[in-house]
């Protein structure tokens, strides 16, 4: 067996990892460069030619791991893209709207760097259009979790819940399964223990070689039990001083697990009662995903559903789909909370909110979600004085709050306790998806506290068994 790293290697974004095993070509993962530093990429040919690929297996939506699969398919790639069904209800939702902005962008930037007389460091040409996007569709191949797939006369693939967003899995790749098997484990993204909606991960427990994500692995979560306390603490004081709270969500599981809160917050009157919007047509469609797709829920919400008492219908709660009603909000006068993507504020509907919110010193935004370096979110974070915002300096005089605890990403200790549970440990661990320092700074106390392997892939190493 063979593993290149084509990305997420000593940064977060962009996972994708080619493999060679028992005669068949894999890529697992296809995702999208989301760090200013690495944008380019995007753009570059892919390292391996797209129809030299037999299949390719999706851990989860997130364009950072899915976002390159359009331009995969219009470049050549014709077979099965292999996902758990949930997984498989809601690729198309997602790259359909990542194409739509993608055409959006380019347009908007032409149109303002014509008015400028400036040229662009990027082509003003989209990356992949709508009908990129639905190329992907049609291959796509549900795999129901924890069945074993067979790929070829001598390999496999298993999908196992990967408790991070709804659909996600971990992804065992088994070469040779009926004599010798090696078995080789891509982590995706992992979620926390006992988080809202979804199952938690599955533990595994045989694997001679995993690669692991890192994002959070150099430290650990606030406890998720606060998570209520503090969301209305924050909601009641914005509301008193005649604020709105705007909350940039990624329309996947971010969204459904602030309402999931945001509806016990409500139902045992612990905010004051006031609108709350979903604007976001695409998180609306998310929501019904959700709805069927029981079987990746955990048993607290399947009960939550039993009992009449909904996360996804709440007093004070309404979904915004049309660009006029998102419109409206803006016009509304009295405290309101909403929720809009993009989740790290580099589109969507949430910098119309945030022009009209950020100047304001009695409104809050509230950070929910991981920001990426180089994001507006990210920017938001770091508090300047000033912001650029659709091409216009905006003062910055909101407050600005940030909740790690709502992460849907494994903090140290739950890496360890997923890591831990492999028995033998795998001789060899490759440590992805985390900003330089993080993982270098995992690599190096997992190295001193276990008798494992470590290697910190950078960009296009391979790997041979
Ligand atoms: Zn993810
Ligand atoms: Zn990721």
């Amino acid at each position: 067996m063979e593993i290149h790293f084509l990305g997420a290697a000593q940064q977060v974004t962009g996972s994708c990892y080619f493999i060679k095993v028992a005669g068949l070509r894999l890529l697992v993962d296809c995702g999208l460069y989301q760090e200013r530093a690495f944008l380019e990429r995007n753009w570059a040919p892919f390292p391996i030619p797209p129809e030299s690929i037999d299949f390719v297996l999706l851990t989860h939506t997130h364009l950072d791991h899915s976002g390159l699969l359009p331009k995969l398919a219009r470049e050549g790639y014709r077979n099965p893209i292999l996902m758990t069904p949930a997984t498989g209800d809601l690729l198309p939702i997602v790259l359909i709207d990542a194409a739509e902005l993608q055409e959006e962008d380019a347009a908007y930037k032409k149109k303002r760097h014509k008015n400028e007389g400036r040229r662009s460091r990027y082509p003003e040409v989209p990356l992949y259009r709508v009908k990129d996007a639905e190329k992907v569709t049609r291959l796509i191949k549900p795999i129901p979790y924890e069945k074993s797939t067979v790929l070829g006369p001598d390999v496999s693939v298993r999908f196992h819940e990967a408790g991070h967003i709804l659909g996600s899995a971990a992804i065992e790749v088994i070469a040779h399964p009926g004599k010798d098997p090696f078995r080789m484990v891509f982590s995706g993204d992992l979620g926390q223990w006992d988080k809202a909606l979804i199952r938690d991960p599955a533990l595994l427990e045989r694997a001679q070689a995993v690669v692991m994500e890192s994002t959070y692995g150099d430290r650990d979560h606030e406890d998720p039990a606060d998570i209520e306390t503090r969301l209305s603490q924050i909601i009641t004081e914005t509301v008193r001083g005649g604020g709105n709270i705007l909350i940039p969500v990624f329309a996947v599981e971010r969204a459904q697990e602030l309402m999931f809160h945001l509806s016990r917050l409500v139902r045992k009157n612990l905010i004051p009662s006031m609108p709350i919007f979903l604007d976001s047509p695409m998180a609306t469609d998310v929501t019904d995903v959700f709805l069927r797709h029981p079987e990746c829920l955990d048993r607290e919400t399947l009960d939550l559903f039993r009992s009449g008492q909904s996360p996804f219908q709440f007093p004070g709660l309404k979904y915004v789909r049309s660009r006029e009603d998102s419109k409206e909000i803006n016009g509304l006068r009295t405290p309101h909370i909403v929720m809009a993507g993009s989740g790290m504020c580099t589109g969507g509907r949430i910098k119309h909110h945030l022009v009209n919110n950020i100047g304001r010193a009695e409104s809050t935004i509230l950070f929910v979600g991981y920001q990426a370096e180089g994001t507006l979110g990210r920017q938001i974070i770091e508090r300047p004085p000033q912001v650029r915002i659709f091409g216009q300096q905006r003062l910055l005089r909101a407050r600005v709050e940030q909740m790690q605890s709502f992460s849907g990403h494994a903090d140290r200790r739950a890496l360890l306790r997923w890591l831990d549970h492999f028995q033998p440990p795998p001789s060899t661990l490759f440590l992805t998806h985390g900003e330089k320092k993080v993982i270098h700074r995992l690599a190096e106390s997992l190295g001193l506290e276990r008798d494992l392997d470590v290697v910190v892939p950078g960009y296009r190493d391979t790997h041979t068994f």
